[in-house]
């Protein structure tokens, strides 16, 4: 039993049966259509650029038929690990042996006046991209509220599509935290040098308007005129259904190595709190939650794998795609080659002359490379080295 059938969902019922295991795989998901590729929502879909009908599905119809997948469209409501039990919103219960949860994320919702105005939005599924096509015009003012990678990558998308965009940020560079300052700051001037205006002082406190947005307003007296919001503060692993699993405080579920959240209960992806180098970490990045399916599909079958590999993730701004290799969240050295502001450019990270991460634009094939050295320990002194071959 796999419940959600998004990134790491349909991972998890391919890598069942790439491993031989004959008996019943049942997907359950809440979306009518089978799992399909999310990223590109924020990058081309709300940039005019890809239909939402046109949006890749992860494995086409004959691939669920002839694997023997059944596809059942429906939302879990509970779930009880002692009697190994799910129950679907419908009230119907379905017992399985051995099941994996897979429900990623859900937006954070904004708790303000005004927030339930009809052109306020939030991103995570096709269905929230035909919402905000079905608004957006070209001319419109568009105030993104927040400076995560969805927010930003809507900033880049719904400028391309010919909004006046506001980014309403929380931090003076965005991304300075995973990409550091400088990566940040060539970023922040892509999206000026694109007309996008940033606005960091200030707290959203009231959207303003009475049946349809007119404004977004400040705790310092500011007024954002607006057509539409959209609301980028990022996601709650959406484990509302397991509320009888431990949970963590930011209500994803812990994981050992192995995926394992209880007896005959796996997470993966969005919701999973996984070990990486020994440290607790939750990880919402697209190919992880795959790799983490497959370590969970193997074990689901008796199999005792762990995560070996290196986080990996790419955002996509103006026309540029950055690349991000590791999970560093402190470094006391960074190196570049190549400029920032100008790609190509490669950035290493290192924590006592250790790479913790890489960062680049235009530099693939190196990255490529560095994703399969960092899987050990790799000097940074070793990594430029390589990178200069
Ligand atoms: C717009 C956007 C752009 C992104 N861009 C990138 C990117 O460029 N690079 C990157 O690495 N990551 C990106 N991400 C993040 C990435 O998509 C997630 O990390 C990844 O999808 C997580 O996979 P998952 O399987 O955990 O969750 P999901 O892919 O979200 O799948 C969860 C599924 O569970 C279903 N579900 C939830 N609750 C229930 C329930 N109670 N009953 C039944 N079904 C349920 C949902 O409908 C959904 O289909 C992006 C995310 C978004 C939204």
């Amino acid at each position: 039993m796999i419940v959600g059938g998004g990134a790491a969902g349909t991972a998890a019922a391919a890598a069942l049966r790439e491993r031989g295991f004959g008996g019943r795989v049942l997907l359950i998901d809440r979306e009518t259509d089978a799992g399909y590729d999310r990223t590109v929502l924020s990058k081309f879909v709300i940039a005019g650029e890809m239909p939402p009908e046109e949006v890749p599905s992860l494995r086409d119809e004959a691939f669920y038929r002839e694997q023997r997948i059944e596809r059942i469209n429906a939302e879990v409501t509970s779930l009880d690990a002692a009697s190994k039990t799910l129950r679907l919103a419908d009230g119907q219960s379905l017992p399985y042996d051995a099941a994996l949860l897979a429900t990623g994320g859900t937006p954070k919702p904004l708790r303000l006046p005004g927030a339930d105005l009809p052109q306020v939005f939030v991103l995570r599924s096709k269905n929230h991209a035909q919402q905000i096509l079905d608004n957006a015009k070209p001319g419109q003012r568009a105030v993104i509220i927040g400076d995560s990678f969805i927010a930003m990558e809507s900033a880049s998308s719904l400028r391309q599509y010919g909004l006046d965009v506001t980014v309403l940020a929380h931090q003076p560079v965005p991304f300075a935290r995973q990409f550091g300052e400088t990566v940040g700051k060539a970023i922040l001037a892509l999206h000026e040098a694109n007309g996008v205006v940033f606005q960091t002082q200030g707290e959203a406190t009231q959207i303003e308007g009475t049946i349809k947005v007119e404004a977004v307003l400040l705790d310092n007296g500011q007024r954002l005129p607006a057509d539409l919001v959209l609301v980028g503060i990022g996601v709650s692993p959406a484990t509302g259904p397991f509320a009888d699993l431990l949970q963590e405080k930011d209500h994803s579920l812990r994981v050992d190595g192995g995926m394992r959240v209880t007896d005959g209960l796996w997470a993966a992806g969005d919701i999973a709190t996984f070990p990486l180098s020994g440290r607790p970490l939750r990880i919402e990045h697209w190919r992880l939650a795959q790799q983490q399916a497959r370590i969970a599909a193997a074990n689901m079958l008796g199999g005792d794998e762990h995560y070996l590999d290196v986080p990996y993730f790419w955002t996509w701004h103006f026309g540029k795609n950055y690349d991000y290799l590791g999970h560093a969240e402190a470094w006391d050295e960074v190196e570049f080659k190549g400029d920032p502001f100008n790609p190509p450019f490669i950035g290493l990270f290192g924590k006592n002359g250790v790479v913790t991460a890489a960062v680049a634009c235009e530099e693939e094939r190196t990255m490529a490379m560095l994703a399969e050295r960092m899987k050990q320990p790799l000097s940074v002194d070793e990594a430029w080295r390589l990178i200069r071959e």
